[in-house]
């Protein structure tokens, strides 16, 4: 049994040997102990903030791992599987406030070249809680009904309800994201859409749905890398899109539109966070970071019964042959 003890945002989170609702983690069992090695009590979610203002995401190194201080992806992968009982915690009181009457959820909104790893973080980030209280959703090229609608219309249709975690696998980002990269709409209609979305994330918080947002950034030469493995191992092939390559031709031009669009959404409602993922094992952890310091701010509880008394209804029990 390990006694791994983690520091965290000025807690201590301990790891009993089973998470607490005793799910098959995706991380496994933790096998060796993780003791974090600085004393710091830096908020990733600090480190990762793009900082309001003009975004230039060339500047960002896709390799870096701010503030991970641990030797490498077993420690990443240690401490995560550490975090897991405290995050299946929050997520539950969050489930379990919002079955109480409360109205606060979190979604997570996360933006990425092809093969940055969205699905990989819903696999290994997601895949730590309690699928119950999660809805997952991936937004892909607009259906025909879709399109008929306003481009927020199929966005609303997935947020999440309280109490549940909500997952966007791209988002309304792609409208002002892909949508301009290849012209599918004049200028005049995308770039009215950064305002428009400001405001619908603005009305989103204030409803009670925290709102977070990852962008994974990898580099061109690693998405050839992933793009080449994924050639060349035919379990695989099932996630090879020729048309990928085709995007690299793009890259430039998706890049001005990310950047663009992390100057205009990037709002103290709804931030954003650049986690560099080039390395996945980072990625990853940095991601569960994020959403366990979010789930923190929250400051969730257990709700107090509503309807009922603890000692009445013991007495009850008790009383009962
Ligand atoms: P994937 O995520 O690899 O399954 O691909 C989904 C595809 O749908 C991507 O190429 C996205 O750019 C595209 N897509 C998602 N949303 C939109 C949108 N609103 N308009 C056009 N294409 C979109
Ligand atoms: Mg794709």
């Amino acid at each position: 049994m390990t006694t791994a003890r983690l520091e965290t945002i000025g807690k201590v989170y301990r790891s009993p040997d089973t998470g607490p609702l005793g799910v098959a983690g995706l991380v496994g069992t933790c096998k060796r102990s993780f003791v974090a090695k600085s004393e710091s009590v830096l908020r990733i979610s600090d480190l990762l903030r793009l900082p309001a203002g003009s975004v230039d995401l060339q500047a960002i190194d896709t390799r870096a791992t701010p503030g991970f201080t641990g030797a490498g992806k077993s420690d990443a992968t240690a401490e995560m599987c550490h975090l897991r009982p405290r995050l299946a915690d929050m997520q539950e009181q969050l489930h379990a406030e919002g079955r109480a009457g409360g109205r606060r959820s979190l979604l997570l909104v996360l933006q990425g070249m092809d093969t940055a790893g969205k699905g990989g973080t819903v696999k290994h980030v997601l895949g730590l809680m309690d699928p119950m209280g999660l809805q997952y959703h991936a937004f892909k090229q607009p259906t025909i009904e879709e399109r008929e609608h306003h481009f927020l219309w199929r966005v609303k249709r997935r947020l999440p309800p309280p109490g549940i975690i909500g997952v966007f696998d791209r988002s309304h980002y792609e409208d002002v994201i892909v949508v301009r990269v290849h012209e599918l709409v004049p200028p005049e209609i995308w770039s009215c859409r950064y305002g428009v979305i400001n405001r619908f994330e603005g009305k989103l918080v204030a409803s009670g749905t925290r709102v977070v947002k990852c962008f994974l950034h990898i580099s061109k030469e690693e998405q050839r890398e992933r793009l080449l493995a994924r050639v060349d191992d035919p379990t695989k092939h099932w996630k090879y899109d020729p048309h990928d390559v085709d995007e690299r031709a793009y890259w430039t031009d998706y890049q001005q539109a990310y950047s663009d669009a992390f100057t205009r959404c990037n709002t103290e409602a709804a931030p954003w966070y650049a986690v560099p993922a080039d390395r996945k094992w980072y990625r990853n952890w940095a991601v569960t970071k994020i959403l366990a310091e979010q789930l923190d701010e929250m400051a969730l509880v257990w709700p107090t019964p509503h309807g009922w008394d603890v000692e009445k209804e013991r007495a009850r029990l008790a009383a009962d042959p």
